[in-house]
């Protein structure tokens, strides 16, 4: 299983948390970065040479937009570009109550969501994105600026904008919260299997599938995520696992 999105520059005892996503059966972690500090811890894991192996989504997260200046952060990213599999966590996110009233910082956020958008075509990288409460306009600029490979991830939004983004080539990634999300649902089972990915946005935390409780997320619990996707799609889990690992290595060129 390979892990497509977490966020292992927020996880307290590490070491401990990537042992037990090793025997769990995570053979590989994507660690993504949301500011220039984010990438550079990230960095310095993947330089500490982890098992289960970790690589590099650079990015810079739609919240940071408007709070932090792009520049030093792309600077970062130019310099270590040939050490990313990816350009993300990247994005649009008007689900931010001061966000959805505000048409500056929407303006904002698509201005620096184009710019990383072009830095991964320059790089050939393909783009995580972050489209939450703006899926259609992420889209939109994805298309806009020609990406051609990206994964939308933890995709949870209208089934036709779905249908738009798997008819351009893009995958789509889900989380954990499949054991409870009825969107997420809905789009699994939309989702031709060749286009999905599964991930845990670690360290995200998720209620537990009967309502009772919950729990914040770690690398092994994508498994859990592999699990509802073989529960939705009636599929063998261990003929799944491998073609959602063949997409990965696909998708992100790993090797
Ligand atoms: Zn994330």
């Amino acid at each position: 299983m390979i892990d497509t999105h977490a966020h292992l520059d927020h996880v307290e005892h590490l070491p401990d948390v990537l042992a037990a996503a090793a025997q769990a059966g995570v053979s590989a972690i994507i660690a993504v970065g949301e500011d220039l500090e984010s990438n550079q811890k990230n960095l310095k894991i993947c330089q500490s040479a982890p098992r289960p192996r970790v690589y590099l989504g650079f990015g810079f997260h739609p919240d940071r937009a408007h709070r932090q200046d792009l520049e030093p952060c792309l600077e970062f990213i130019k310099a270590h570009a040939k050490e990313a599999v990816a350009i993300g966590e990247i994005g649009l996110d008007f689900w931010y109550p001061w966000v959805k009233i505000d048409p500056a910082l929407q303006e904002k956020q698509k201005a620096v969501f184009r710019r990383m958008l072009e830095a991964a075509k320059e790089w050939g990288l393909p783009a995580i994105i972050h489209s939450r409460g703006a899926w259609q306009e992420s889209l939109d600029i994805a298309r806009e600026t020609g990406t051609r490979k990206a994964v939308f991830h933890w995709y949870s939004g209208p089934l036709d904008v779905l249908e738009a983004i798997l008819a351009q080539g893009y995958y789509v990634s889900c989380s954990p919260s499949l054991s409870y999300s009825k969107p997420s649902q809905a789009v699994v089972r939309a989702t031709p299997l060749d286009r999905l990915l599964i991930e845990t946005d670690t360290p995200v935390f998720y209620r537990n599938s009967d309502g009772g409780g919950g729990f914040a997320a770690s690398p092994k619990d994508v498994r859990i995520t592999l699990e509802c996707v073989c529960r939705l799609k009636e599929l063998p889990q261990q003929a799944a696992a491998e073609s959602l690992d063949q997409n990965a290595c696909r998708c992100f060129a790993l090797k």
